[in-house]
């Protein structure tokens, strides 16, 4: 049997329940085949990808709180610190009912990849609760975020590990999780990105996966001869990721038409209102009737629905395994020529094998959306050096950033005999760079 699907099976074995943590490692060995049969004597030898799909460390820990009723409550919480090969441990802290350890443990191990690919040196780790932030006061929110990161300053720190936002986890949760660090701790570092602007944080972070995203994707069909400009796009979601890839991609003279929330979807003809979106998702966190009920033209549809749209571009930027084998022949179908990730795997295997397979450019997350991080990185090295920089500065930096991800990614796809495989691309380039970091450290 081959290494990789040795460790394919072990992942299964090991980790029962855990589909997608599965599916992740699933993905990333398959595409990587070609490199670990060409250094298979040392991989084995190194043990390297037992090591590379087994986390350095992984905290589980209870968060009591009382809620508004003084009603005491309890959820469950992780932090898992998968990589620590290219820099401290780097990646968003996820708040959804749905959090348990496998989706921890595949967003972390994705991380590790995205970050490499970056260029920055960060390693891979995630973290997250199955809190649910939705409908619960502020004063419930911090009493959760204070009860979680009373017991999470143990393990992370400005040097060790800088968790970040995602799903569920805006500026109000890391507000309140950095004030209560700084209280335990006495120190005023860069234990968290995605911070306010008064105290340590970055300009252009709250842009940087939706714009970064746009960048890549507008190089991507630049290198292949095409132009982001004049395309009429899809987006789902309505979050932080899909509201600024929404308004770089009008920037950049692209036409997106819908965006979807938990509960239904919108199709906007005469292309998104971004600010109207803005105002009823960022600032009266509402449902997306309202942007119906403002826009004549626009029609709001229960359930899922954003890729039935005809559109050139597709750009998934909700939440993992939202974009299925049947919507992916619906994309082909109406013609579809590329589709980029923003959200964290939100193509299945299936479907990302369809797309390939018939001719559909597609960037993986991990290079797509890798954006967000990127400019957490930035943030770091700002907080390091106790400067700003300009949102310009900040932004030309993502945008260089995000088409050096690209190049570095097709090159990796060429060398390997696979050009125009972008998944491949990307596991092999981010890959590459944590194994020779491995090796050179030695076993730890
Ligand atoms: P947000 O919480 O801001 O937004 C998520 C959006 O997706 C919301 O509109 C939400 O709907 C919708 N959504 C969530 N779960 C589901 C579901 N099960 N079905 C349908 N819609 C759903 O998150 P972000 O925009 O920050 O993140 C989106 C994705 O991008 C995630 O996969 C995240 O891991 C990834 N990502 C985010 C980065 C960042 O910098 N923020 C960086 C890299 C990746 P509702 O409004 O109803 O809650």
């Amino acid at each position: 049997m081959s290494y990789v699907d040795e460790i394919i099976d072990l992942v299964v074995e090991k980790n029962p329940a855990q589909p997608e943590f599965h599916q992740a490692v699933k993905e990333v060995l398959e595409s990587l085949r070609v490199v670990v049969e060409a250094h298979e004597e040392e991989y084995r030898r190194d043990a390297l990808l037992e090591r590379m799909v087994n986390p350095e460390r992984q905290i589980i820990f209870r968060v009591p709180w009382v809620d508004d009723k003084g009603q005491v409550q309890v959820n469950t919480a992780y932090r898992v610190q998968f990589n620590s090969a290219i820099g401290p441990y780097k990646g968003g802290l996820r708040l959804h009912p749905s959090v348990n350890l496998g989706i921890i443990k595949f967003l972390g191990f994705e991380q590790i990849f995205k970050n490499s690919l970056t260029g920055l040196p960060i390693g891979g780790g995630k973290g997250g609760s199955d809190f649910d932030p939705k409908g619960k006061s502020d004063r419930e929110v911090m009493a959760f975020c204070q009860s979680f990161m009373t017991e999470l300053t143990k393990y992370v720190g400005a040097d060790t590990d800088v968790p970040a936002g995602d799903i569920g986890t805006g500026a109000r949760e890391i507000g309140y999780m950095y004030g209560q660090y700084k209280r335990l701790t006495n120190r005023y570092e860069g234990v968290l990105t995605g911070k306010g602007l008064s105290y340590g944080g970055s300009l252009a972070r709250k842009e940087a996966t939706g714009y970064g995203l746009l960048y890549l994707t507008a190089e991507m069909l630049k290198s292949n001869g095409s132009s982001i400009e004049g395309k009429t796009v899809a987006v789902s979601g309505a979050g932080n990721v899909a509201i600024y890839a929404i308004q770089k991609a009008q920037q950049l003279g692209a036409k997106p038409v819908t965006c979807s929330d938990s509960t239904g979807w919108i199709y906007d003809p005469d292309g998104i209102d971004v600010e109207l979106l803005k105002e009823v998702k960022e600032v009266k966190r509402a449902r997306l009737t309202e942007y119906a009920a403002a826009r004549p033209n626009a029609q709001y549809h229960e359930g899922k629905g954003v890729w039935s749209v005809k559109v050139d571009v597709a750009l998934p930027c909700a939440t993992q395994n939202e974009l299925q084998l049947e919507d992916a022949k619906q994309l082909v179908a109406n013609g579809c020529i590329a589709v980029c990730e923003g959200a964290n795997m939100p193509t299945t295997l299936e479907a990302t094998e369809y797309l390939q397979n018939n001719g559909v450019w597609f960037v993986p997350g991990k290079a797509a959306n890798a954006g967000g991080v990127a400019t957490s990185a930035l943030e770091m090295s700002q907080n390091s050096e106790r400067l700003h920089w300009t949102f310009e500065e900040v932004d030309g930096k993502l945008q260089q950033i995000m088409v050096n991800i690209f190049h570095n990614l097709d090159k990796a796809a060429k060398d390997y005999g696979m050009a125009g495989n972008y998944v491949a691309g990307a596991n092999i380039a981010g890959f590459l760079k944590v194994a020779e970091a491995m090796t050179a450290q030695g076993i730890v």
